[in-house]
């Protein structure tokens, strides 16, 4: 007789989006003229850059001729793109990294959910709320979350990032294990300082902890002296595993792309004491459960380090980023009390007169026949706040604004 992983039996049943989808899909058809716009689900909508659409071309082409056709790729990925990120995510920012250190993926998504096969199901977990919803899920399917119970997770300290504390939350006063954090942030737009890191990478190396950094939007950062990385922060190569994502950065959502850091000196203990190095844990891992992104895709993606790949992909960045402007500005004139925004594609917002998320998200439906995702959806700390996102057609985000700001009364 086969068992089922009960551990699944225990997530919610249904998925934020799918929830959403489902209720716009009924509110379609029973208003089958209303025009709705989406400003919900965090996918991009420009098409790929030109640099990116000729390397793969490229990369097609040779797999069409028998002396450039490419099979399995090397485990990590391929040097020249492991190279290309070295040199420009890393090296400007004063980081060396090794070849061996960087690991190319098929996106954040998957390595987020599957780094906590080479950590003891005994770690304590510590999650900023709201969160992105991979990082709990992930462990709940484990069992490391433990039991779900009034919406949280039993064995999750979660730290609460609210209008209050600057969407940056309080040190735990305890040893925790293993720490999630994502800056800047999805889904709250919002980013950490240099020093408000430099506590956390202090924390994690006094405690022995490790810190998941996802730095899945840091392209989108325009302001000087916010963190790029958590490398930036001395000792943090002794605590930190950090993961990037071509998704958002280059309009990858669709080719699948992205890297994770594994630093060589970062180790972990055995339940006898002994101190275990994690590079060569993730290596085996990946050697045995993934076989590499394709030679087209890293192709692609070394696109995005030329010169041309680098303005046009910053084009498409600036113009997301122009429609977060409008977004912020034209929900701060009508009376709405906006976070985020500046340096991330995302707009979080309090919910106007005490409504709850959901409350928020059908009268926005109904009355502007706008979607966004409603706050709780992301963690308990998110009920009384709604995202939108940057995302979209900068026609529709402006139409999204001139009726919100009609429906607001302003
Ligand atoms: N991490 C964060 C914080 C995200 O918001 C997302 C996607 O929305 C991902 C990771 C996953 O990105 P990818 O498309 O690279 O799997």
């Amino acid at each position: 007789m086969a068992f089922v992983n009960e551990n699944f039996l225990k997530l919610p049943v249904s998925y934020l989006f799918t929830d959403i989808a489902r209720k716009v899909a009924a509110f379609q058809k029973e208003n089958p003229t209303a025009q709705v716009i989406r400003l919900g689900i965090g996918d991009v909508t420009q098409p790929l850059a030109p640099a990116v659409i000729e390397a793969l071309h490229k990369a097609v082409d040779e797999m069409a001729k028998k002396e450039t056709f490419r099979g399995y790729g090397p485990e990590h990925g391929y040097a020249f793109l492991q190279q290309a990120i070295i040199e420009n995510d890393f090296l400007p920012r004063g980081i060396e990294l090794e070849m061996d250190e960087v690991f190319v993926n098929d996106g954040a998504k998957s390595d987020t959910g599957n780094i906590g096969d080479i950590l003891g199901l005994q770690n304590t977990l510590c999650m900023t709320d709201p969160i992105y919803p991979v990082y709990v899920d992930s462990n709940a399917m484990c069992g490391r979350a433990g039991d779900l119970r009034d919406g949280a997770w039993s064995r999750i300290l979660y730290r609460p990032c609210n209008a209050e504390n600057g969407f940056v939350p309080a040190l735990p006063e305890q040893a925790v294990d293993i720490i999630y954090l994502c800056y800047p942030n999805n889904p709250t737009g919002t980013v950490i300082t240099r020093e408000q890191l430099k506590a956390w990478v202090d924390y994690a190396l006094a405690n022995g902890s490790i810190i998941m950094y996802d730095a899945a939007y840091e392209a989108y950062i325009q302001e000087e002296g916010i963190p790029h990385s958590i490398y930036e922060i001395e000792g943090a190569k002794r605590c930190a595993i950090e993961f990037h994502s071509y998704s958002k950065t280059a309009g990858f959502t669709g080719v699948r792309c992205g890297y994770t850091i594994v630093p060589l000196e970062l180790e972990a203990t055995t339940a006898s004491g002994e101190r275990v190095a994690l590079n060569p844990l993730w290596n085996r891992r990946q050697c045995t459960k993934f076989n590499g992104t394709s030679y087209i895709q890293h192709r692609a993606a070394e696109a995005i380090y030329t010169p041309e790949g680098k303005r046009q992909v910053r084009e498409t960045i600036q113009y997301y980023m122009g429609n977060a402007k409008i977004m912020r500005e034209a929900l701060t004139a009508a009376g709405m009390r906006v976070f985020g925004g500046v340096n991330a594609p995302y707009i979080w917002l309090q919910t106007p007169d005490g409504l709850t998320s959901w409350q928020f998200f059908e009268q926005l439906l109904s009355g502007p026949h706008i979607v966004g995702t409603p706050g709780v959806g992301f963690g308990p700390s998110g009920e009384g706040y709604f995202r939108l996102t940057a995302f979209g057609d900068r026609g529709d985000c402006e139409r999204a604004m001139e009726r919100l700001t009609k429906w607001l009364g302003k």
